[in-house]
């Protein structure tokens, strides 16, 4: 059985009312086979074959506008037509698809000083990962190598990856496993203005959540730390993006107690945030590492770490071999993501499309009390549901059906939040006035029927 469906962009598609055999398929396999770790969005999954630009299709070819980017990983824009020209030619010419640094080959290099020439003061070494736990695992051994100490800070609500160390420095209870290892890791309250730890509202705020980090370490730590690692807006943890001054307050902690200061960038690096590549460039944090993935390579699997010459001199003497890690046709995507993202103005794009979508989500906490509220930094955006916005109980239920009646409309939204009642948004930089009105017309209209 089909019917028509003209899409929002004038394309007509054919639409199945059955779920085709080869999803039918697709999702026995995973039942049978696939750990039970691996969860599903929407009641009835969607399998996405194609994608182009700001949206995806399904086998059925229904499109939908892409506003989370399988998990914040489309930066600039899917399937964009440089990078696919770039890596036919790779192909054609018979390119080496692996090789590891102990050849030379110019793709890692050249992506090597363009990410130099962008990040932070002071910050002029590198090295690629396959994602962003690795990345995060090597800024944790470096920083535990230079400074001789083990002791990592990190902040409850937080989220480093799903490897053993970065594992230990997560703060949601759902991505930890039983008997799960955290040695040498301690946790400071979080920055989350919206469910202050310390009750406090903007008015009679204190930054009692940075000095908590010095309270941490004078409880919890002998008085010196290898690190403190921080997002500087928390993704997995619902998209809380701590005040301005929040970072030099906790920066001074951190390196007074003898700490370096890992700032975790795999969700804002790549221009998310708006006006630079790296949000730790922007708000002019004293980072000592910086990591990233994600967006990095656009979809290709790439991770990246940065940090300060005083902390790679002391690796010298130790092999860290990373085998894909930095392999040319990601290397290369990498490098002409950025190539894109600087010649399309996608940052300030971002900047100010985020601050558009941010406009429009507020206006309407107006119309709907569910709304508790709106926060993020350039394309990544959270929007908190609350039952009540007295008591702030938390509406994971109703965040499951607005993320159906979305995707019943054609948008696709992400979720997260330690509470599971977080909204988030994140679309490609490429994103339009247009299409941005669009997201906010659907959950308008999404909202309007849960209410
Ligand atoms: N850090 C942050 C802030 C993340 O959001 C994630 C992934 N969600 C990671 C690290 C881990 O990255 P990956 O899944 O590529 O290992």
């Amino acid at each position: 059985m089909t019917n028509q469906k003209k899409s929002k962009n004038g394309k007509v598609t054919t639409l199945s009312k059955e779920k085709s055999s080869s999803s039918k398929e697709i999702l026995e396999v995973r039942k049978k086979h696939f750990l039970p770790t691996a969860t599903l969005y929407y009641k009835e999954p969607i399998q996405l074959t194609k994608a182009k630009g700001n949206y995806v299709y399904d086998e059925n070819g229904n499109e939908f506008l892409d506003a989370i980017g399988g998990i914040v990983c489309n930066s600039a824009g899917h399937n964009h037509p440089k990078i696919q020209e770039a890596l036919i030619e790779m192909i054609k010419n018979d390119e080496i698809q692996h090789t590891t640094t102990l050849y030379l080959n110019h793709h890692i290099t050249d992506l090597a000083k363009k990410i130099i020439s962008e990040a932070p003061n002071g910050i002029d070494r590198c090295s690629f990962t396959n994602s962003g736990s690795e990345a995060n695992e090597l800024a944790f051994m470096a920083a535990r190598h230079a400074t001789g100490e083990t002791m990592i800070v990190n902040l409850k609500h937080g989220y480093h990856g799903g490897t053993s160390g970065a594992l230990a420095s997560c703060g949601q209870h759902t991505w930890k496993f039983r008997a799960q290892p955290t040695a040498s890791v301690t946790s400071a309250a979080a920055p989350y203005c919206y469910r202050c730890p310390f009750n406090k509202t903007p008015e009679n705020c204190h930054l009692e959540c940075a000095k908590d980090v010095e309270t941490t370490i004078q409880t919890s730590t002998h008085g010196k730390i290898a690190a403190f690692i921080a997002e500087p807006v928390m993704g997995i943890g619902g998209v809380i993006a701590p005040p301005n001054e929040y970072f030099p307050e906790v920066t001074k902690i951190v390196h007074n107690y003898g700490g370096k200061y890992i700032s975790d960038e795999v969700q804002t690096g790549a221009g998310r945030c708006g006006k630079n590549f790296l949000l730790t460039k922007t708000l002019k944090i004293d980072a000592d590492i910086v990591t990233m993935a994600k967006g990095f390579g656009n979809g290709a699997a790439i991770g990246g770490i940065l940090m300060k010459t005083e902390i790679a001199e002391p690796l010298k003497g130790k092999l860290y071999f990373n085998t894909f890690g930095g392999d040319p046709y990601q290397t290369m995507q990498a490098l002409k993501t950025m190539e894109i993202i600087e010649e399309e103005n996608m940052l300030e794009n971002a900047f100010e499309m985020g601050n558009l979508l941010k406009q429009g989500l507020t206006n309407l906490m107006k119309k709907y009390e569910l709304i508790g509220d709106i926060r993020g930094r350039g394309l990544l955006i959270g929007m908190e549901l609350v039952k009540n916005r007295k008591t702030k109980e938390p509406a994971a239920q109703e965040c499951v059906e607005l993320m159906e009646l979305c995707k019943d409309k054609g948008l696709l939204i992400g979720k997260g939040g330690l509470f599971g009642n977080t909204i988030r948004i994140a679309p490609a930089l490429t994103i339009n006035k247009k299409q941005i009105e669009s997201i906010i017309e659907i959950i308008d209209k999404s909202l309007s029927m849960l209410s």
